[in-house]
């Protein structure tokens, strides 16, 4: 993974059921604790074998609110770790090791610019 969710998100769950991973929590589960809902880099899946492209951010109704992240894989570690996960403060990479699936078409330049999953 990964895709995450911004602060534009308006709660509306459209996304949450659509997950066929169930990467997504909402504001109350958040983790971060910021009010809107999360995706969990360590189960987001970029809907590889689901879907030709992230349902998620297809069902989102609120633009650039989705967007592309790091790949979850341990070359990205010291992304998703502590402070320097600025939406997941003191998240940690548990499996050092984890290799999770990722889109090999969305580049890093794209991912650490944080471009929108859903083109206009
Ligand atoms: S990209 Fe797919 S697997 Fe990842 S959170 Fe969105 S719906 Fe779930
Ligand atoms: S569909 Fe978009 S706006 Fe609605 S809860 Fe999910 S991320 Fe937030």
């Amino acid at each position: 993974m990964a895709v995450i969710i911004g602060d534009t998100c308006i709660n509306c769950a459209a996304c949450i059921d659509e997950c066929p991973v169930e990467a997504i929590v909402d504001e109350d589960d958040n983790p971060t604790g910021e009010e809107y809902y999360y995706v969990y880099p360590d189960k987001c899946v970029e809907c590889v074998d689901h879907f030709d492209t992230p349902a998620c951010a297809e069902a989102c109704p609120t633009e650039g609110c989705i967007t592309w992240d790091m790949p979850f894989t341990a070359d990205h570690k010291d992304h998703f770790a502590g402070g320097n996960y600025i939406d997941g403060e003191d998240y940690v990479l548990a499996d050092a090791d984890a290799i999770m699936p990722t889109r090999d078409d969305i580049s890093l330049e794209d991912r650490a610019a944080r471009v929108n999953v859903v083109e206009d």
